[in-house]
């Protein structure tokens, strides 16, 4: 049987969502395939199932690409408050965590019900459990093969997303049409990723797993201050998923661990205070005990602070506060948030996703080289390019 529309959008994840209703609310028949059983499944397991929508402080500085200037017009073309209004019409509840991060106060599952109820008003109908077979150009547009029949349609939207996370089904399929239709691709790597260390660091650091300290992370002129994370596979935490987007394999990332309190001026009012006590306790007031030992070890300290010269105790605070490790690698995607790289936005109309050299081909969404930070920028890139795509459909 085939089926003719004005739209095929491959994916029914946010990106995928977004752009089927804006280009159903502009009139055109839409067809969303996928091939899981249910939509939206990254949205569903998003911000601990709360899903982080969209950060009120996005601005193209917040993305990574080859292109810094690429996700600029579709930003501003749809703001986080466009989302947020959205949101408010459906009257889902939410609230701002941190750092504009937004969250539902419910579920994930809100932000789900939202797009298919706005999909359905849209008139876009979605077809899950369909495998994609093939893909070929036609005289007016494209057919799709899958494994529930042909479907025909002008235009192609592929927002299959990146691939991280297999287990829940992605496929680097998004990447495979860019080749087939010859469109440049950036190297794919595991972003938003906990980094792993080498088994002798890794021996060192074992006692402090499971320890959370607020930590500054340095790699090159890049910064990030949130929490760090030991874990009994190396170092996690939002700090360091945000850093892990940067780091490349054999680059080292510098940690300043409690950045806002100056460690020095604490440890010598303690010595005052008590020259008996070791710099250990002395650090273990501001520290987490497990690490200030760990860290005074390190730092080769010992003994009473009566007898420690103010040049001992910086070595200890530079210890804790100029930290050098060198990860050995990355848990890979079987545990990345995001896919750095993608399809090269060189190729691609910043306006309509379109590619320049397929007309009617468009690409969205994570498969794109545009990758946000974390705290809900990833999402407003979905959106934003949803729509971008959906309003040229
Ligand atoms: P996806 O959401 O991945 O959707 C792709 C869709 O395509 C899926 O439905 C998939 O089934 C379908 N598909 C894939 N291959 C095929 C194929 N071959 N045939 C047919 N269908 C196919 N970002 C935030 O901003 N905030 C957060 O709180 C947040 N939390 C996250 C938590 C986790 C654990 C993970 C893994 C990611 C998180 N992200 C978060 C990132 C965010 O989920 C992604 O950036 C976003 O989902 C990308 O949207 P997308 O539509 O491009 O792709």
């Amino acid at each position: 049987m085939q089926r003719r529309s004005d739209v095929i959008v491959i994916g029914a994840g946010a990106a995928g969502m977004m752009c089927a209703i804006r280009a159903g609310q502009r009139g055109r028949s839409v067809v969303v395939l996928d091939h899981a059983k249910a939509p939206g499944d990254k949205i569903r397991i998003s911000g601990g199932g709360r899903c982080n929508f969209t950060n009120i402080h996005a601005s193209p500085k917040n993305f990574l690409s080859a292109n810094p200037h690429f996700m600029k017009s579709a930003l501003a073309r749809f703001t986080p408050s466009d989302f947020v209004a959205m949101v408010d019409r459906h009257r889902i509840a939410w609230h701002e965590k941190t750092l504009g991060q937004l969250f539902c106060d419910d579920s994930a599952k809100d932000i789900i019900r939202m797009l298919l109820d706005e999909m359905q008003a849209a008139g876009a109908r979605l077809e899950l459990r369909t495998e994609i077979v093939a893909v070929e150009k036609t005289e007016d547009g494209f057919r799709v093969s899958t494994s529930e029949g042909e479907y025909l349609a002008t235009s192609l939207v592929i927002a299959t997303g990146g691939k991280s996370i297999p287990k829940m089904g992605a496929t680097g399929f998004a990447y495979r049409i860019a080749e087939q239709f010859g469109l440049p691709m950036i190297e794919t790597r595991p972003g938003l990723v906990p980094l792993t260390l080498d088994p002798q660091l890794l021996e060192s650091v074992a006692p402090l797993s499971g320890i959370a300290a607020p930590a500054e992370l340095r790699h090159g002129k890049t910064a990030f201050r949130e929490a760090l994370l030991f874990t009994h596979r190396g170092l996690s935490g939002p700090a360091i998923l945000q850093i892990s987007s940067y780091w490349r394999e054999g680059d080292e990332i510098t940690v300043d661990i409690e950045p806002d309190v100056d460690l020095l001026a604490h440890l010598k009012t303690a010595k005052q205070a008590n020259g008996r006590q070791s710099a250990q306790t002395a650090l273990g007031e501001v520290l987490p005990k497990r690490l200030a030992q760990y860290l005074t070890e390190r730092a080769g300290v010992t003994g009473n602070m009566a007898d420690m010269s103010d040049k001992v105790l910086a070595r200890l605070v530079d210890a804790a506060q100029n930290w050098t490790i060198k990860p050995s690698g990355s848990e890979g995607y079987r545990t990345a948030e995001v896919t750095l790289g993608g399809i090269d936005t060189a190729a691609l109309d910043s306006r309509s996703m379109q590619a320049k050299t397929v007309p009617g081909l468009h690409f969205i969404g994570e498969c794109v080289d545009v990758t946000g930070w974390l705290g809900g920028y990833n999402f407003q890139w979905a959106w934003a390019s949803g729509v971008a795509a959906g309003d040229s459909l």
